[in-house]
């Protein structure tokens, strides 16, 4: 699944363990990360990090940063930009502050909010990477992506598609990439 180096890199360069707080940090399943809530798997983590072509330097947003494992990838692949990451359990915010101080990532900012809304202060996004499943694409999160840029998103209920949505000049395109199973997306734009 990894293929590209820098993402190699990237994965190389974060230790699972810091988010992880199971005894198998490095089994390839998602893991309960407290508040009903799972840091995904380690193989859904890499079709993520491949999926979301980010290059040094690209502004990412991400959707469900949970216990901060995926912002830290997006990090590391991002530098020198920061990655804004949007946590709707306050007290998941905080353990994912926690982890990626731990794990000495300092280009990652927590934000507790509703990501459905997107963060429009920090718009556009070269790449928005939304870790949790939405019934549809969220209109603000099309509305933040910038031109050139991608949006991935998990969409469906159960089983769902995971969709990366191009936008070029006023069009958008949109690919599926083949299923995949993410908690919901709650919120504005998420599961009621
Ligand atoms: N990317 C995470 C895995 C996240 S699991 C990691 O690497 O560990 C999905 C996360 O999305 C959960 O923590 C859940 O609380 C969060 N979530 C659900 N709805 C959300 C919303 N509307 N805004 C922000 N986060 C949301």
């Amino acid at each position: 699944l990894l293929r590209t180096p820098r993402v190699i890199d990237a994965f190389r360069s974060v230790d699972r363990a810091h988010f992880c707080p199971g005894p198998y940090p490095y089994v390839d399943s998602p893991q309960p990360i407290g508040h009903g809530q799972t840091i995904s798997a380690p193989h859904m983590v890499a079709i993520m990090s491949e999926a979301a072509r980010v290059d040094e330097g690209t502004s990412v947003l991400e959707v469900g940063g949970g216990s901060g494992y995926q912002a830290a990838i997006l990090g590391a692949l991002a530098a020198p930009s920061t990655v804004h990451t949007v946590e709707y359990v306050p007290g998941l915010a905080e353990v994912a502050r926690s982890n990626l101080a731990r794990a000495g990532v300092a280009n990652v900012v927590v934000h507790f909010g509703d990501g459905s809304l997107g963060l429009p202060e920090h718009a556009p996004f070269d790449r928005i990477v939304v870790t949790c499943a939405a019934p549809a694409v969220p209109p603000p999160l099309l509305e933040q992506l910038a031109d050139g840029g991608c949006l991935l998103v998990p969409v469906g209920k159960g089983f769902q598609d995971l969709i990366r949505v191009s936008r070029d000049g006023g069009r958008t395109r949109s690919e599926d990439l083949g299923g995949c199973v993410f908690v919901p997306l709650r919120g504005e734009h998420g599961f009621r």
